[in-house]
């Protein structure tokens, strides 16, 4: 750290000017560089060490920039935007940074050849608001005859996405699995959990999934009624003294015991039936609770716990002493015979995904991967306008963009751009191109002949129709939109300083 801070200090204290754009699109190419041979169908992994020799393969862009040290506040600029990709999008990260690397390197020909960066921006967003407003209307042409069912929309979308993924292996079972826990939560309230076992297995259940089981056998299999949320030990306060005299010893046994009926009693009041309890539960109240039919767990973890309550409209007790009957929630609870207990509630719609795995990685890579289809098939639900992928959609946009004759208001140099902002969308089909071995330029050509009828079937090694690979028309033009705006960001700035107190500076230097 020292050492970078000095050699600013000596010889690159201010990059400004054409300086200062050559570093940063060297910056910007490299995290696209990072990202780009994860693409598609056929993206490679990577394997990602930390200094700890922990191991992550990981085939998912946001994730792969996400655990990658890059110390330039330049980089951080476009793992912002890819971030915010995935969080409004869900996917679709790596074609947004790489969109970037093109935008930037595609800018800086210009810049050379006398164009200002404000042109470039300006024709940029000229040819990104042109795309958006023709995206609906080549959607229409393509899927007019279709008949898909909102469903086999949704299932379409996500196997896309899960395409090339380790998803890929059950992909029909994982998209219907992705599209079902869709159909009865948002994205944010379905829980992802992970378990041993066979990819196969993976399935989806309504309601949110406890991996505890009842504190005894005797309890109800099957309850509904009133849930309270405990965060208190359910047990007698502890006599702290040595005594040797019977009497007394049976007089403070039977306190516990009044203290804890006294307890039960009240619970058993309100009418409650499912007992959720973050702490221990004493053996005679288990007891106690059997008989009563209520439903008890214990050692319910916190997170868990914080579910529950949400989802049945019940406070987290920390004194059932002090208990009212509007803390208690609703809820119906069902033990299965797989371990676990399931809990629906007609107050929150929710869902639990139990991911299967034969190892501890694989269920990772899948959570991720089962993370990103939820959200598309979510996206889809909302807005059913596809696209076709494979970089179709880019090859149709890239004609039209260049086929435009531009109103008089636009001067040449920014028409220029908009035109560069056409050449940039072809890097997704090269890409894909690339990975599958085809010659690019001859892939372009092929492409460009009947431009928006052909994308690249990576896994045929041709260029043939590719309505059936679909992208959810917000995915498409949020990628598009994100690199412009990671590039308009990239593009104002012409001078680099190493400023005082601003940590990241003083961490991470120009590089
Ligand atoms: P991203 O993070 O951008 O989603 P991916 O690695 O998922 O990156 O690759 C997405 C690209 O792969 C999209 O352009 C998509 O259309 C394309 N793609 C997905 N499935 C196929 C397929 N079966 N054939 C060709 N391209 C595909
Ligand atoms: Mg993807």
């Amino acid at each position: 750290m020292a050492e970078s801070r000095q050699r600013i200090m000596e010889d690159e204290y201010v990059l400004s000017g054409r300086e200062a754009e050559k570093r940063i699109l060297e910056v910007a190419l490299q995290v696209a560089g990072r990202v780009q041979t994860t693409m598609g169908p056929l993206g490679r992994d990577k394997l990602l060490v930390d200094r700890h020799g922990n191991r992550m393969l990981t085939n998912d862009g946001a994730n792969i920039l996400k655990h990658t040290e890059f110390d330039s506040p330049i980089a951080a600029i476009i793992i912002d935007v890819a971030k915010a990709q995935e969080k409004l999008y869900y996917d679709g990260t790596t074609t947004c940074v790489v969109l970037v690397g093109e935008l930037m390197r595609l800018a800086d020909q210009l810049i050379e050849q006398g164009v200002h960066p404000n042109t470039i921006i300006d024709g940029y967003n000229m040819a990104l608001q042109f795309c958006k407003s023709i995206l609906p209307q080549y959607s229409q042409s393509i899927y007019e005859s279709e008949e898909w069912s909102a469903t086999e929309s949704a299932i379409q979308a996500v196997k896309t996405t899960l395409t090339g993924k380790s998803a890929e292996v059950e992909l029909e079972h994982l998209s219907n699995v992705c599209v079902e826990a869709t159909k009865h939560a948002k994205p944010e309230d379905i829980k992802i959990l992970k378990q041993h076992g066979e990819v196969i297995e993976t399935e989806f259940i309504k309601g949110v999934v406890l991996q505890n089981l009842p504190v005894t056998n005797d309890m109800p299999k099957e309850v509904q009624g009133k849930v309270l949320c405990l965060d208190e030990e359910f047990a007698a306060p502890q006599a702290n003294v040595t005594l040797n005299d019977p009497d007394k010893i049976q007089q403070i046994l039977n306190n516990q015991e009044a203290y804890l009926s006294n307890r039960v009693d009240l619970i058993k009041e309100l009418q409650v039936k499912f007992v959720v309890c973050q702490k221990g539960i004493d053996s005679k109240v288990r007891t106690k609770l059997a008989k009563a039919g209520i439903l008890a767990v214990r050692n319910v973890r916190k997170s868990d716990m914080i579910q529950i309550a949400e989802l049945c409209g019940a406070t987290i007790v920390t004194d059932i002493g002090a208990l009212e009957s509007n803390d208690v929630g609703d809820a119906e609870a069902t033990v299965s015979d797989m371990g676990y207990i399931v809990v629906e509630s007609d107050k929150k719609q929710t869902a639990t995904i139990i991911i299967r795995a034969p190892t501890e990685q694989g269920a990772d890579e899948l959570h991720r991967g089962l993370e990103d289809a939820v959200g598309v098939a979510y996206l889809t639900s909302k807005n059913p306008i596809l696209l076709p992928g494979a970089g179709q959609t880019q090859a149709f946009l890239h004609d039209r963009i260049r086929r435009t004759k531009w109103d008089a208001v636009w001067t040449s140099k920014q028409i220029a751009a908009a035109n560069a902002f056409a050449d940039a969308l072809m890097i997704i089909p090269r890409t894909l191109a690339e990975s599958a071995g085809l010659d690019t330029m001859e892939t372009i050509v092929q492409l460009l002949r009947e431009p928006g009828s052909y994308g690249v079937h990576a896994k045929g090694r041709e260029v043939m129709s590719m309505n059936s690979v679909v992208e959810p028309i917000e995915l498409v033009a949020g990628a598009m939109s994100g690199a412009v705006d990671a590039v308009t960001s990239l593009l104002r700035t012409d001078a680099l300083y190493l400023a005082r107190r601003l940590e990241v500076w003083e961490q991470g230097g120009f590089n």
